[in-house]
């Protein structure tokens, strides 16, 4: 059995017909950029995540950075998030010329620990990145109470996880402005980049939306040093149509991390995903752990199954990222699960058989 880490084929082909009519009414329409299309995927994701601003952006890093920028955060300042994140969040911090700073994740949710976040605190800390990774809801409540004891702002970076809640609330509405990525392999993704920042705040929407078009809410009036980071009508037009179809799928990645919960609960060889009792996980990917993760992989690969490791070098420990002077060990937990974590595939219309499959060769491997 051939199992690919991803695969669109069940997502597009089902919805296949309404996509090329999405396309067609966009090509016909004449007008490609900041349009009806736009405005249309913003409202509706507004109601989607239950929030009063959508603002379209480029892509996910170009939101990160762009919500940075709305609240001002610049050299001198520090930003901190968890260990073990995409290279993208830290990237994002890096443009407005603030410091990096990396608190570690709790070893069993791999999300932003927030019982050691007081102490990366200093007089030059500006604001927190919690990132829901792999899809589970960070604790935001703890690390709200924090931010507003020391009077940082919040920043989600929501790009695995459209549509997951702590406490009952979705994540991408906690924090001051929060940066999510619409990257075609993301629980929502697009057909090439696409990404938005969200917010309840009318004066921060309204920056982000200068930001991205060239510092100009007016046509050639330039209030600030603007980007060009617009999210495509073109990709709003293909995000409306997947937007209707995201509650269902993800619905069906949480029956498979379900599923490959059961078969694999007998394996204590590997570690499965732990979820916070007040947290929901939307699975944008399903990590597993094991200390003999390069040889299953290899293994899993040659049974035909495709698998990914997310992520294999820690930022601290990136070349990029060598004048921040870390080195090998200062964040074990991050390491550690560079090491260890393995991503099985996991997508809407994957079927029960290869599930099953999949687990009994992970069984097998230890076996
Ligand atoms: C994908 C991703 C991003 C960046 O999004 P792009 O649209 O690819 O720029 C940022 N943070 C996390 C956690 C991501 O997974």
């Amino acid at each position: 059995m051939k199992i690919p880490f991803l695969s669109f084929d069940s997502m597009h082909s089902a919805i296949r017909a309404e996509m090329v009519t999405a396309f067609e009414n966009f090509y016909d329409s004449y007008w490609y950029v900041l349009g009806d299309r736009l405005v249309q995927f913003e409202k509706a994701y507004s109601g989607f995540n239950q929030i009063k601003h959508t603002v379209g952006i480029s892509n996910g890093l170009d939101a990160i950075y762009l919500a940075l920028k709305s609240l001002e955060i610049q050299a001198g300042d520090e930003v901190i998030m968890p260990s073990n994140t995409f290279i993208a969040t830290v990237l994002a911090v890096s443009y407005t010329g603030a410091t990096p700073v990396f608190v570690e994740p709790d070893l069993e949710t791999y999300l932003l620990d927030p019982t050691k976040l007081e102490a990366a605190i200093t007089s030059q800390t500006k604001a927190i990145i919690p990132v829901h990774l792999y899809g589970q809801a960070c604790q935001m409540v703890e690390i709200g109470a924090i931010a507003s004891r020391f009077g940082l702002k919040v920043i989600e970076d929501n790009a695995q996880a459209h549509g997951a809640l702590y406490q009952g609330r979705m994540t991408g509405t906690f924090g001051e402005i929060n940066a999510t990525s619409f990257y075609p392999g993301k629980n929502l993704g697009a057909l090439g980049d696409a990404g938005a920042i969200t917010t309840q705040d009318d004066s921060l929407a309204a920056k982000s939306k200068m930001l991205r078009n060239y510092g100009s809410q007016q046509k050639y009036t330039h209030e600030v040093i603007g980007h060009n980071m617009r999210m495509d009508e073109l990709q709003a037009a293909f995000l409306s149509v997947k937007l209707n179809y995201l509650d269902e799928w993800t619905a069906k990645r949480q029956e498979i991390a379900t599923r490959y919960r059961e078969q694999l609960a007998s394996c204590d060889l590997i570690v499965l995903p732990a979820v916070h009792p007040d947290a929901t996980h939307v699975y944008h990917l399903f990590v597993i752990r094991t200390e003999r993760r390069d040889e299953l992989q290899v293994f899993l690969q040659d049974k035909g199954i495709g698998t990914l490791i997310h992520y294999p070098i820690p930022p601290h420990l990136q070349k990029a990222y060598e004048h921040l002077g870390y080195k090998k060990g200062d964040f074990p937990i991050a390491e550690e699960l560079a090491q260890t974590s393995l991503s099985l595939p996991i997508w809407p219309g994957m079927d029960f058989d290869q599930i099953d499959f999949i687990s009994n060769q992970i069984k097998s491997f230890f076996s």
